[in-house]
């Protein structure tokens, strides 16, 4: 029956034809994600668990993390590959859980080429990445034709072990991508030389991983739609590209946009929805068979929108999916108001992964710890029965007077912590009150929300919002909560979260100065000249908030430099300068670059937009004072003052106690109560779960 909301994204898909014909049961394809579960042959069943969750909540196809063909293609030292008959075995486990939770799996083979974080990397030719330490070795000719073989053996042990379809990677700048690009590739023999010769060892992969799978196995091949780097593919090239692999045997065509190395944003937060979608809808003017839509793609909205509007087959989200394993179920049982949505943060997933962490979810915690991060139901107490007549109700080994009910649970204060805490009890099944003195909830995450290209973050606060609702939680806002309002509860979780620094600088109480807070939340509309004390993310997202002038998806793809990749090799033009709405200097103390802490995956951004917003930035300062004239520093032993007409202040933040210190009862502290320093919301939403997890 067609579903009246989302008809096109659940819809079933059937890829490919008779035995091996895979249908899937709707159009949501859960993009590859590497989490680094894959590299660890004993968290092979931690993988499994974390895809039957997704399988449960019901994805129509789970692509995993990359798998190499071969030694030399790992992503780093000892990384997940897939080379012989006891890695196929194992991954039975995999296939097992996802099948026994009635979802479909396929499994990713990636050849990291010069992206290897390892010495034994090899590629095209010997010239590093811009974002790894090692020089690959050129592969000889010989060597790329055994790769080629060692790729389809890859594919042909992946069906071994009862997974669904493959999914080569020929995205991202990843070896395949290297043998295809210019920048990449400077060979001479048969594997370069020309476009078509540079096509050669891709077209190669799929043909010989058909000719061992046979007709009917659905081979999912992930194309670079814009490699946005200097010397990458023209459109007419990737449309060739795209004809022979489809002739070789490609069943699906999954969509990749911009190199890692790209100096593009493609997938952070700042990247508005849907940015990619034309690109996928001019492949599906190329090819005959399905293409599927990636990016930025964060809504059921708005997957169903791409589908419907023609311009894609299937929708690939990958940390969508961490996010909300129930992503799906939700859209079908008409509850996306109930979506945790991904914010596109990349802190807790992509970040970690390059960092050499496990992968998990800024707003769901649980994301690949699901066996370890558990929400158990929470056991009855037993409390003397109002009247003698209500002990029918008592439990067993209850005294004659006791009956049984729920524990019940305080929760003080509504930012990221005491709302992670709040739901995950409820959940557990604690009768929980949530106090907020505010007449909203969302503490600082409120304030980060008002950041441009941080608008996703009011998703996370209509999230928690509902979830309050759903659970039944008992939500009183605008109540400073005091020690006898929490006297009566079982347990209570104190989460009063933070307030912003103002530090020790002579004549701070000017009324020239404002707080972070005080300017995002609109108490203060700060003048022309700006100076923000502090470079910290809040420093760098306040002097965006502050520079930021309106811009539609034409002006972001022109202040970035995406143009046209018919026109311009690789999608890359001459950036357009932005305009500014404020003359900004951001100042911090330390003589490190601004901005250097920020996020691994995506400060490089916030870092590029600082500069196209031309703010000034003066690092090794020393505040003296703040006057009329602004505010007086020192630089390298010279004393200057920096005109304003408003002072920023983003010096961090110090914890809020003060019903903590004054309680004479056990509580737990979670949050910026607990620690102010570096606080995050990851941090605070993983901890007032995990403390709520272990009451
Ligand atoms: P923060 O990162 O700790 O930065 C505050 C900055 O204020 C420090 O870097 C410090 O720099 C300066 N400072 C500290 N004490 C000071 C004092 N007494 N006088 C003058 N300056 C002082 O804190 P935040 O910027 O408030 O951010 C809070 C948390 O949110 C952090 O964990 C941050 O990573 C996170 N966040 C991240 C992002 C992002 O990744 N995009 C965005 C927003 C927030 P100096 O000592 O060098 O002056
Ligand atoms: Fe999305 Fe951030 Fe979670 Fe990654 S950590 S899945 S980007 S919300």
């Amino acid at each position: 029956m067609t579903h009246p909301r989302y008809p096109h994204l659940l819809e079933p898909l059937t890829l490919g034809a008779g035995p091996d014909a895979l249908t899937l049961r709707n159009r949501v394809v859960m993009g590859s994600m590497h989490t680094g579960l894959e590299d660890r042959p004993w968290d092979i069943d931690r993988l499994g668990a974390f895809f039957a969750e997704r399988a449960r909540g019901g994805v129509g196809l789970i692509v995993t993390g990359g798998y190499a063909p071969t030694k030399r293609g790992w992503l780093k030292p000892f990384a997940s590959e897939m080379t012989n008959r006891l890695h196929a075995m194992r991954h039975e486990r995999i296939t097992g859980a996802v099948h026994d939770a009635g979802g479909a799996v396929a499994l990713q083979v990636l050849h990291a080429g010069r992206y290897g974080y390892h010495p034994l990397s090899q590629s095209a030719s010997a010239r590093k990445s811009p974002i790894t330490p090692f020089t690959p070795s050129a592969m000889s000719s010989r060597e790329v034709d055994r790769t080629a073989t060692a790729f389809a053996r890859s594919v042909a042990l992946a069906r071994k072990a009862g997974y669904d379809a493959v999914e080569v990677m020929g995205s991202e700048g990843y070896l395949l991508n290297q043998f295809l690009a210019a920048r990449t590739n400077d060979r001479d023999d048969e594997w370069g030389g020309s476009p078509a010769r540079r096509m050669r060892f891709a077209v190669e992969v799929v043909r010989r991983s058909r000719e061992l799978v046979g007709g009917d196995f659905p081979i999912v091949y992930r194309i670079s739609l814009l490699d946005l780097v200097e010397g990458g593919q023209t459109w007419e090239e990737t449309a060739e590209l795209a004809l022979r692999l489809q002739d070789a045997g490609v069943t699906v065509f999954n969509t990749g946009i911009g190199w890692h190395e790209a100096r593009v944003p493609t997938i952070i937060t700042q990247v508005p929805r849907g940015a990619w979608r034309s690109c996928t809808a001019r492949l599906k003017q190329v090819v005959d068979v399905p293409v599927c839509a990636s990016n930025r793609i964060n809504t059921p909205e708005l997957a169903e929108d791409i589908l419907a509007s023609g311009e894609a087959d299937l929708v690939s989200m990958a940390r969508p999916l961490l996010a909300d394993p129930a992503f799906v179920a939700k859209a079908m049982d008409e509850r996306a108001d109930e979506i945790n949505t991904c914010i596109a943060c990349n802190q807790a997933c992509l970040d970690h992964v390059f960092s050499n962490e496990r992968a998990s979810c800024l707003v769901n915690p649980r994301a690949c710890r699901e066996t370890e991060l558990v929400l158990l139901p929470v056991p009855s107490v037993r409390a003397p029965a109002p009247s003698a007549a209500s002990s029918e109700a008592a439990p067993m080994g209850a005294g004659p007077h006791d009956v049984a009910r729920r524990p019940t649970l305080a929760v003080v204060g509504a930012g990221p912590a005491g709302l992670a805490a709040a739901t995950a009890a409820a959940e557990r099944g604690f009768e929980v009150t949530l106090f907020e003195r505010s007449p909203e909830i969302g503490g600082q995450f409120r304030l980060a929300m008002e950041v441009p290209g941080k608008e996703d973050f009011a998703d996370t606060l209509r999230y928690f919002g509902r979830r309050l609702e759903v659970l039944g939680v008992d939500v009183r806002l605008g109540v400073e909560a005091t020690a006898d309002d929490v006297a009566g509860f079982d347990d209570v979780v104190v989460a009063t979260g933070v307030e912003p620094r103002m530090p020790a600088i002579p004549g701070i109480e000017h009324p020239r100065v404002a707080s972070y807070a005080d300017v995002l939340s609109g108490a203060v509309v700060p003048g022309r000249r700006v100076v923000v004390i502090g470079a910290g993310g809040i420093g760098v997202d306040v002097s965006v908030f502050l520079t930021h002038e309106e811009e539609d998806l034409e002006d972001w793809m022109a202040h970035w430099g995406v143009g046209d990749p018919a026109l311009h090799e690789g999608g890359l033009t001459e950036p357009k300068p932005r305009s500014a709405a404020r003359e900004v200097t951001l100042v911090q103390r330390k003589t490190t670059p601004i901005g250097i802490g920020l996020g691994r995956t995506s400060g490089w951004a916030h870092r590029a937009v600082l500069r196209q917003s031309q703010v000034t930035q003066v690092s090794g300062a020393t505040y003296d004072r703040i006057d009329d004239d602004g505010l007086h520093v020192t630089v390298d032993g010279v004393a200057r003052v920096i005109e304003a007409d408003t002072i920023v202040v983003c010096a961090g933040q110090d914890s809020v106690r003060s019903l903590y210190d004054a309680l004479d009862r056990e509580a737990h502290l979670v949050g910026g109560a607990d620690l102010a320093a570096e606080l995050d919301a990851k941090r605070a939403i993983r901890q007032g779960t995990e403390v709520v997890a272990a009451l």
